[in-house]
């Protein structure tokens, strides 16, 4: 292993391209080379502290350093580190997980497919969805509807699917096949003095409208974050998750919800289905299954879909070699029972919420600051160049990464997705950081105000 940081940055920036990164930048300014964390601390190769406010990304819900799943991954490496769930054959924590999740998750999610990212575990639903209604007998139906600033993944379905345009624009997508609509971001498409349960009814609307414009026998699916998280946390307005539900029954559309960010605590439930009284289709898990302590996803199959795979398909010619790799399950059986064990999901519903709302909220009177909100833990801000009339930022992102880098000198780690700053700490943060998180914000916000007069 190289020895000095600096020389860990050379080698990163001369060999390796990074996600999400312009190479030609990181030609001049070296990478951090993060080197370990404890909680919601983590420490870079030259000793630096940072409070990251996000998790990772918005995975590590146990926070870091947890040597108990350290040693649940060596016990079961030294027992057996691989066999696969192909064919005939599983491994016991494989099974285990399989029938925890099946308890956690809302009633009628009874089986699972295992993946090892959430753009596998998506990737899977729209084939899955597709299959569905070959197997019913309407091969036609096979149109997946996304929304805009959904995220779900990077493989080609998944970026097809999603309504990231930044990335669309790479490798000629979307595929043939996927549809998009308008998503339900009151900030930016709320009608002046609409109230959020009439603008959450015209949202579902343009899904509807969609379905009704497509032909409802040729729509597979739609697929929805609960929360949207990379397109900015895009909380929804209320109802809305279940007059989309309502619209997907109607029509006959299968309804999934993508969970890979907003389950296994992040909104104070285990998953957003349960949180608002939803039965999915489908649901994908990821992220905080394992807290990011070992890549694995999951699907959970709703009954009626569950059902016509078990009786009809003739096979799943589907699957992935690390699919349910039994170090990756142990280590998630053993993040959930941390989970439960230290009641990290009432602490988000009952304490930390609230806290982290009001923490938030004291920075509405910022005057770039054009909107501020929450659920659970995780949350936005948003920053205008003016309030009232509201005037974005042009170009976008500008702002949001200026901010996003002064928070990062000064030690705390945010996101900026176009102008906002996205936050979602582990679940194990405390009142303190949390109150840390926002001044530094404000901190950085007046310095700015300060500056540019
Ligand atoms: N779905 C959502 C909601 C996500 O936020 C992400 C990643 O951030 C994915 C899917 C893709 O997961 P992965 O990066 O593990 O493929």
């Amino acid at each position: 292993m190289p020895a000095t940081p600096s020389d860990l940055a050379r080698l990163d920036r001369d060999h390796h391209l990074h996600p999400f990164t312009d190479p030609k930048v990181l030609q001049e300014d070296a990478p951090i080379v993060m080197a370990g964390g404890k909680d919601s601390t983590l420490w870079d190769e030259d000793g630096k502290l940072y409070l990251d406010a996000l998790a990772g990304l918005w995975c590590v819900n146990v926070g870091y350093g947890r040597t108990e799943l350290a040693e649940v991954a060596a016990a079961q490496m030294e027992r057996l580190a691989y066999y696969n769930t192909f064919f005939k054959t599983t491994t016991a924590p494989t099974a285990a997980l399989a029938a925890k999740l099946a308890e956690l998750m809302p009633d009628g999610l009874d089986h699972v497919v295992f993946a090892n990212s959430g753009s596998e575990a998506l990737d899977t639903i729209v084939r899955f969805c597709r299959l569905f209604w070959e197997l019913k007998g309407q091969p036609d139906k096979k149109v997946m509807i996304g929304r805009e600033e959904g995220y779900h993944g990077s493989t080609l379905a998944t970026i097809s699917l999603g309504g990231t345009l930044a990335m669309q624009a790479q490798g000629g997508l979307p595929l043939a096949g996927f549809a998009h609509v308008d998503t339900a971001y009151q900030f930016r498409h709320g009608a002046p003095g609409e109230s959020a349960e009439a603008f959450a009814e015209r949202a579902a609307g343009w899904i509807e409208e969609k379905i009704l414009e497509l032909g409802a026998d040729t729509v597979a699916g739609v697929v929805v974050e609960p929360v949207q998280g990379a397109g900015g946390v895009i909380i929804p307005p209320p109802g809305y998750l279940a007059r989309v539900q309502e619209i997907c029954r109607r029509h006959d559309v299968l309804f999934a919800l993508d969970e890979v960010v907003s389950a296994f605590g992040r909104l104070g439930a285990w998953s957003a289905a349960e949180r608002f009284g939803l039965a999915p289709d489908f649901m994908a898990l990821a992220k905080g299954l394992s807290s990011g302590y070992q890549p694995i996803s999951a699907v959970m199959i709703g009954s009626r879909v569950a059902e016509t795979l078990i009786e009809k398909s003739g096979g799943l010619a589907h699957g992935f070699t690390y699919a349910g790799h039994p170090v990756a399950a142990a280590v998630a059986l053993a993040n959930l029972q941390i989970i439960e064990r230290e009641n990290l999901i009432g602490r988000v519903r009952d304490d930390l919420s609230d806290h982290f709302a009001a923490a938030l909220s004291r920075l509405a009177d910022q005057p770039m600051v054009g909107e501020v909100r929450s659920l659970g833990l995780i949350g936005a801000v948003e920053l205008v160049q003016q309030r009232d009339p509201k005037i974005l930022y042009d170009p976008e992102g500008l702002v949001g990464a200026v901010v996003r880098d002064q928070m990062q000198s000064r030690g705390v780690i945010v996101r900026a997705v176009r102008d906002a700053l996205v936050i979602a700490p582990p679940l194990v943060v405390t009142h303190r950081e949390i109150d840390r998180i926002a001044d530094t914000l404000r901190l950085v916000l007046d310095d700015i105000l300060e500056q540019i007069g």
